[in-house]
């Protein structure tokens, strides 16, 4: 048996962080190499993180620091330029507040739709049952009906009235009336991630920085937890018993709940399954100024396509497309492939490109399905497992819709309480 204070189970970024920062902290990590859903796939000339992970930031001190992490491996600052495809156009994200671009009639029926949403609303955010009802009630039949539901049923894979009305908590581009007049007028609207950095060579850059300064013999690899013993403070591997003080968890919280033997409905933690499809090809981009498209269009499989070439400075066209699947759907990676091939065609991504280099990533979970019912029973496992010195953090850990920032900051404000607490 071996004892530490910490015992981290899962070497991504948010259990890499908080061994940062922590005392006597050993990692445990399933894989063959750390890093989770934050690794960068290098195949030359194309360079691939799991979908794109681009580091955005809501405070100022972390953004100094990961500049700082980033400075001397080629760091790229950009202003993001990223756009919808709708019915063969190309207009500004998010749609809501850029409907001037539209053809007038369409323009007229979702500004239309805005304003009288407005004028018959009388509830709170936390007043609404769902997230669908939230969008219907907050922007109309409009621009709900061409954008922000078939986009959003895409990328999560679900009936929207499951999930709860704060789903993307931050992440979604709230507007009003006023905001879209004003913008039209020639006014700005701010989203979280308006600009972002990234190193050139992938977001393995900051995995790789935190790794290198965790002691070789506090990260173990190959080495997945098969159960924990909440009573005795005991983690068990294939060869090995861990006991630990503190346990710091950042596996999907419904595999946790599994590896301490409860029961709990298993509908509750429902989740997406996201299919990333990296592609490299023989020639240049069309356009060399896009940084990723959002296709709302259900004949289209995928509902995003990023542009690794534009934000690196590459020659050859390098993308990742991302496709959306319920958490129990069949995937059939080589159909997948072809319609994709097909469908960036048709949108005019790709004409006679060839594909040079290929590689299917499944992320299962991608998103969390943030249902209220979900929420109730995190709060109670949560109550739970602190009282046992268990912590279950990160965005699967934490069973939410967050950044790699919000999980650096989560890692590293518990490792400075864990540091400080007395027993
Ligand atoms: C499609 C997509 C795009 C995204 N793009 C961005 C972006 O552009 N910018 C951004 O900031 N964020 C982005 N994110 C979010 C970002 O990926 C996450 O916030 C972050 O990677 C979560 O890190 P984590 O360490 O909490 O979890 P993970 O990366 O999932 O790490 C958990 C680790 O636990 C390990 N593990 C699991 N079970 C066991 C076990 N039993 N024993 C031992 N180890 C185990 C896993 O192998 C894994 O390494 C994106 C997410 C998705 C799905």
């Amino acid at each position: 048996m071996r004892t530490y204070k910490n015992i981290v189970i899962g070497g991504g970024i948010t259990g890499l962080s908080f061994a940062n920062f922590a005392k006597d902290c050993m990692v445990l990590e399933k894989e063959r190499e750390v890093g989770g859903y934050c690794r960068t796939i290098y195949r030359a000339p194309y360079i691939w993180d799991y979908a794109g992970h681009f580091f955005h930031f809501k405070e100022r001190e972390s953004k100094r620091y990961f500049e700082k992490v980033f400075v001397d491996q080629g760091l790229i600052s950009k202003s993001k330029n990223t756009k919808i495809y709708y019915k063969g156009q190309l207009i500004d994200y998010p749609f809501q507040s850029n409907i001037q671009q539209l053809e007038k009639e369409e323009f007229i029926e979702c500004l239309c739709g805005l304003y009288q949403a407005e004028q018959h609303r009388d509830r709170n955010q936390n007043e609404y049952g769902s997230f669908e009802e939230m969008l219907f009630e907050k922007f109309g039949r409009g621009i709900c009906s061409k954008f922000l539901i078939p986009y959003n049923e895409k990328l999560y894979a679900c009936n929207l009235q499951n999930l709860d009305t704060d789903a993307m908590g931050r992440f979604f581009p709230y507007v009003n009336f006023h905001d879209v007049m004003n913008h039209i007028s020639g006014g700005y609207i701010t989203s979280y991630n308006d600009t972002f950095i990234y190193p050139r060579l992938g977001a393995a850059v900051f995995i790789n920085y935190l790794s290198g300064k965790i002691p070789e013999d506090r990260i173990r690899t190959d080495c997945q937890v098969r159960k924990i013993d909440v009573r005795k403070h005991i983690v068990y591997t294939d060869d090995t018993e861990y006991e630990y003080e503190n346990l710091i968890c950042t596996i999907p919280l419904d595999h946790l709940v599994n590896l301490l033997g409860k029961e709990y409905d298993k509908d509750v933690f429902s989740y997406n399954k996201v299919l990333v499809l990296n592609m490299g090809f023989d020639k240049p981009s069309i356009d060399r100024t896009l940084d990723w498209i959002y296709i709302p269009d259900k004949d289209i499989n995928f509902y995003r396509v990023g542009f690794y070439n534009n934000i690196l400075g590459m020659e050859e066209l390098s993308i990742y497309v991302e496709i959306g699947y319920g958490q129990d759907e069949e995937i059939d990676v080589e159909q997948a492939k072809r319609d994709t091939l097909t469908n960036l065609r048709a949108i005019g991504v790709i004409t006679d490109h060839i594909l040079v280099d290929y590689q299917p990533i499944l992320m299962s979970p991608a998103y969390v399905h943030i249902s209220p019912k979900a929420n109730a029973l995190k709060e109670e496992i949560f109550k739970d497992l602190e009282e046992n010195n268990i912590y279950s953090i990160g965005r699967y850990g934490g069973w939410t819709y967050c950044s790699m920032e919000d999980c650096f900051l989560e890692a590293r404000a518990l490792a400075n309480r864990l540091n400080s607490k007395r027993i």
